[in-house]
């Protein structure tokens, strides 16, 4: 499990990296460690070299990691992937964040079913900047509507933009999504709403999304290595 090391302190260095080279501070960008598909066991030996912030896909996946590393309450728990109505009463208690709201009757959901005891649910909009990779996140155009809509719900902490690249190794194109994201959230600064996260960048792009302003980033396979079906 100490192989994850190595892994892990080679996605700090280019974070680090990049964002020296854009003349950023490296630690205004945070790494959140996607762990999907693996097991409670790689997550502790993450969580041992000092991570605290965990990505998953699946509501019920990471209610029973959740309730499996209960002895290590420190963890904070995102969810990055599409949330079903159904699931949004159960997420509202499993997480920590969610990053993939993109419509607002998931986010009145989640703001009523938010336990007052647990803090505001801090959420994030979703927003479609590839365009055709994914169905999911709101357009760009609306994404400002949104936020508005969702930063006045009290169960509720609106803390940003959240955005998946189109895969490609043209860094120009890379960039030119992830300026979208970041149009959005000065488009809502200016409106006034208190937004100050950034999520983009992933493994193979995350250098992009640092030049462009990210304020995370989210990475799995270059810590965890692939991914493997059925896994
Ligand atoms: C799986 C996933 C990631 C991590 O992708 P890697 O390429 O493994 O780093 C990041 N963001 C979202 C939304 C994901 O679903």
């Amino acid at each position: 499990m100490d192989s994850y090391e190595n892994a892990w302190q080679g996605v700090r260095a280019r974070i680090a990296k990049a964002a020296s080279a854009f003349g950023r501070d490296p630690s205004a960008v945070s790494l959140l460690v996607v762990s999907k598909t693996f097991p409670v066991e790689a997550i502790k030996a993450v969580h041992r070299l000092g991570q605290r912030e965990f990505g998953e896909n699946y509501v019920q996946e990471a209610a029973e990691k959740r309730a499996g590393l209960a002895e290590l309450p420190d963890l904070r728990w995102v969810l990055i992937g599409p949330l079903q109505r159904n699931k949004a009463k159960v997420a509202a208690d499993v997480f920590d964040r969610i990053e993939s709201v993109d419509r607002l009757a998931i986010a009145e959901r989640l703001s009523a079913a938010r336990r007052a005891e647990r803090g505001p649910l801090e959420v994030l909009v979703q927003v479609n900047i590839s365009n055709e990779v994914t169905k999911s996140g709101v357009a760009p155009d609306a994404a400002v509507r949104l936020a508005r809509s969702v930063a006045a719900l009290p169960g509720l902490a609106m803390r940003g933009f959240m955005g998946i690249g189109e895969p490609t190794e043209e860094v120009g194109k890379q960039r030119e999504q992830f300026a979208l994201l970041r149009q959005c959230l000065e488009a809502a600064r200016a409106e006034g709403l208190p937004v100050d996260v950034l999520s983009m960048g992933m493994s193979a792009d995350l250098e992009a999304a640092i030049a462009e302003g990210a304020t995370e980033v989210r990475v799995g396979t270059a810590v965890f290595g692939d991914r493997r079906v059925g896994r």
